[in-house]
């Protein structure tokens, strides 16, 4: 690429609407131009990136016999009717879904598992062609709430999915070790710091399910580890030990005065005792799938918050004794909200865990009865203190079974926290990092096979639901997740495997024969040689040319200036901004030699 023939623009000025530094930087570099809320041009400099970034990806995908294939990205509503899952993308709004010329509903697709199982539906028919794997990398649409952080969340955007189908589990789990292999591989090639860590898998529930999070403090999601690398999870998923319980100060049942203490801290004032002595009671109202709004009760120690994915999960799975299927909607509700339902004004800031079912006003719409939950933490204490339902009072000395019920729903649903103890090793403690989640790998299940009616026939002759797994990587999230992972206040720091050029050569005058001369046939050479290169002949200040290609970040900058007189040019490290004198003839081996060691060719 010659910058004098070339379409490259960048901005001296920070550009107002980006928020993160990788954002504004590919703004400025000129790799990006926004169009619309969460639509971007990638520019020919950005193209490469992401093109370099498509073939590590597909390399490591083939490497593993997945095979690559292309899906429409039009597809028609049928199909997400037979999942059942066409209403909710609807309704939830993240499908771009339109009617067309002949009043069909069709939709541009936020993902394929779709399509993939409706294919896999037609084409395999029994346990002699499983496994398979297949994948693309296309970009895919979704209507986002919140379109941000340039690439970070687009509304259109490139990503590899891949779906597998399976005879059985075991089988599955194989493609997804292999899977998270692969993904490893990648992410370590495009030159990323990264973790895998254990990631919610929705009411699907089951263990499999991995997200990948390059490390950067403009992450969005919150990754909780131990320092021994033996765990990782998503916050939203994370299990830990809470801190030990206090003893309890009291050791016998009493109703006691407890003038104003509607909330812990006051509690904990008055009663001099301490927080993990205390059994919290919180209302949530859920509302399912059936239009049904059941009302929550969680009882849970007073110094520890629910996690608010993981009571979803949970009430996702008592569904069923609701006649729904999944929960769309969970909150603690306002006052306005408990006015819907409410019988008469609730005892809040002294709710206890048996609170009557006569708080519920008869409606069609709300079950009659709370659904009361233990969490852990409060289901393992001996003489608490919690609310008895009435202002102004509570009981302390309390004791399941012989005091309160103990809810039958005894699960974990509390926040793991920063510094609680791991379970998989008490010594070890929970720390907590920012992270982008750039790829996910999930064991489904039969979910859309069985709701497509996918089937195959196993060995014994009867027909089963195929086993499948999906695995996405964001291809142009990851691209601008590397840079939010690696610039610095002059621009652009590229690894070098995904960089767009490895080297730039700047001419620092172009009116100069002997410059140009040398400059033309290093570019000539470098690129024979497979050094990509991108020869800057603009008729601009030399400064400007260093200020753009430290911006764009190009690995190598090669200076054909001063040291020209001995026969050498001027070699400068992007990442460093160590510079050397290499004598023309060398440059072009020496810098072959340093890319191919910058991305571990032959190690
Ligand atoms: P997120 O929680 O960030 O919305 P997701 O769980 O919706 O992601 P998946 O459906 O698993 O994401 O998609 C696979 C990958 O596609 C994600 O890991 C992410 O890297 C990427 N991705 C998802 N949504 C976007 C988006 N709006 N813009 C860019 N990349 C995205
Ligand atoms: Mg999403």
């Amino acid at each position: 690429m010659r910058l004098s023939k070339s379409l490259f623009v960048t901005l001296r000025e920070e550009p107002a609407d980006a928020e993160i530094p990788s954002h504004k930087l590919l703004l400025r570099a000129g790799y990006i131009r926004r169009i619309g809320s969460g639509l971007y041009a990638y520019l020919p400099l950005m193209w490469r990136v992401l093109t370099k970034v498509r073939q590590i990806v597909k390399a490591e995908m083939d490497a593993t016999g997945a095979q690559e294939c292309l899906l429409p990205q039009l597809q028609p509503a049928e199909l997400w009717q037979q999942s059942g899952r066409w209403d909710t993308y609807k309704a939830e709004g993240i499908m771009f879904a339109f009617t067309d010329r002949k009043n069909r509903e069709v939709a541009l697709g936020p993902t394929h598992e779709e399509v993939i199982t409706a294919v896999a539906r037609d084409l395999i028919k029994s346990h002699h062609q499983l496994p398979q794997h297949l994948y693309q990398i296309q970009s895919k649409f979704r209507d986002e709430i919140r379109p941000r952080f340039g690439l970070m969340r687009g509304r259109e955007f490139i990503m590899k999915d891949g779906y597998s189908f399976h005879a059985d589990a075991e089988s599955l789990k194989e493609t997804y070790d292999d899977m998270h292999d692969a993904y490893c591989k990648m992410l370590t090639r495009c030159g990323l710091k990264f973790r895998a860590v254990d990631a919610d898998s929705g009411a699907i529930g089951g263990s499999g399910s991995q997200e990948f999070m390059v490390l950067a403090s403009a992450g969005e999601d919150d990754v909780m580890f131990t320092a021994d690398g033996k765990y990782a999870a998503n916050v939203e998923k994370a299990v830990s030990l809470a801190p030990e319980a206090v003893a309890s100060i009291f050791t016998s049942y009493e109703v006691k005065d407890t003038p104003n203490t509607n909330s812990i801290n006051k509690l904990v004032k008055f009663l001099e005792c301490d927080p993990t002595a205390i059994v919290k009671n919180i209302l949530q109202q859920a509302v399912y799938d059936n239009g049904k709004t059941v009302l929550v009760l969680i009882s849970i120690r007073s110094d520890r918050e629910v996690n608010q994915v993981k009571l979803t999960n949970e009430l996702g799975k008592l569904a069923p004794n609701y006649g729904a299927k999944t929960v769309i909607a969970l909150e603690v509700p306002d006052g306005v909200a408990i006015a819907k339902w409410a019988a008469k004004p609730l005892p809040l800031g002294y709710i206890g865990p048996d609170l009557s079912d006569e708080y519920i006003q008869a409606s069609p719409n709300t079950h009659p009865h709370f659904l009361r939950i233990v969490d852990a933490t409060a289901a393992s204490l001996t003489n608490f203190v919690t609310g008895t339902n009435e202002a102004e009072k509570h009981v302390v000395g309390a004791n399941w079974d012989t005091n309160f019920p103990l809810p039958s729903v005894n699960v974990d649903v509390q926040k793991a926290l920063v510094g609680d103890r791991a379970i998989h090793d008490p010594t070890q403690v929970l720390e907590t990092a920012r992270g982008i989640e750039v790829g996910h790998i999930f064991q489904l299940g039969t979910k859309y096979s069985a709701a497509m009616g996918a089937t195959f026939t196993n060995e014994q002759g009867e027909e089963q639901p195929l086993v499948m797994g999906c695995y996405g990587v964001g291809v142009s999230r990851l691209a601008q997740a590397a840079v939010e992972q690696s610039y610095d206040k002059d621009g652009i720091i590229w690894p070098v495997a995904i960089a767009p050029y490895h080297a730039i050569i700047c001419v620092p005058n172009i009116s100069d024969a002997q410059q140009m001369e040398v400059a033309e046939r290093l570019y000539t050479e470098l690129n024979q040689l497979g050094v990509e290169t991108i020869l800057d002949d603009r008729d601009e200040r030399a400064g400007v040319k260093f200020k753009d290609a430290d911006l764009i970040g190009i690995p190598f900058r090669i200076v054909t200036g001063r040291s020209l007189k001995d026969g050498k040019v001027e070699v400068v490290q992007r990442a460093t901004k160590q510079s050397q004198d290499i004598a023309v003839g060398d440059v072009g081996k020496t810098i072959k030699q340093w890319i191919e060691a910058e991305m571990g060719v032959g190690s």
